[in-house]
C-alpha cells in the first residue's frame, strides 16, 4: 500500500464527518476503529497509517462537554415539575449520562482523530 499524496488529501469538513461517522477520515471506505476506542494501526481500504496519532484526553474532555451540555439544561428544564422518588430520577439521569457518554465518546474520538489527522498535526510520535 502507498501513502497518498498532499493534494489527494480530502478537505477538512469531509474528513472530520467521516472521523465523526467512525470511518477512515481519507477514504471513508473503512472502519477508524478495530474496537471500540482504539484505532486501526492503518486503513484496509487506503492504507493510510494512523497508529501514530493520539487524541490522548481530548475525547474524553469534548464528551464531558457534549453530554454535560445536552443533560444539564434538560435536567433543570424538567427535574422541578416531577414528582416521582429521588431515586428514580437518580437512576435515570446517571443511565441517560452513561449511556450518553458511551455514544458519544467513540464520536468525539473519531472527530478529533481526524481533526489531528487532516491538519497534520500527529504531534512527537510518527508513523
Ligand atoms: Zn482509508
Amino acid at each position: 500500500m502507498h501513502q497518498i499524496q498532499e493534494q489527494d488529501r480530502p478537505a477538512l469538513m469531509p474528513a472530520l464527518r467521516r472521523g465523526l461517522l467512525g470511518r477512515c477520515p481519507n477514504c471513508g471506505r473503512a472502519r477508524l476503529f478495530a474496537s471500540y476506542l482504539k484505532q486501526v494501526d492503518r486503513c484496509p481500504a487506503c492504507g493510510e497509517a494512523y497508529r501514530h496519532i493520539r487524541s490522548d484526553d481530548a475525547a474524553p474532555w469534548l464528551t464531558i462537554l457534549v453530554v454535560g451540555h445536552l443533560l444539564a439544561p434538560f435536567i433543570l428544564w424538567i427535574e422541578p415539575g416531577l414528582t416521582w422518588p429521588t431515586w428514580v430520577s437518580i437512576a435515570l439521569w446517571c443511565s441517560a449520562t452513561l449511556a450518553l457518554t458511551f455514544l458519544v465518546l467513540p464520536r468525539a474520538k473519531g472527530f478529533l482523530l481526524s481533526a489531528i489527522w487532516a491538519m497534520r498535526a500527529p504531534g512527537s510520535e510518527r508513523d
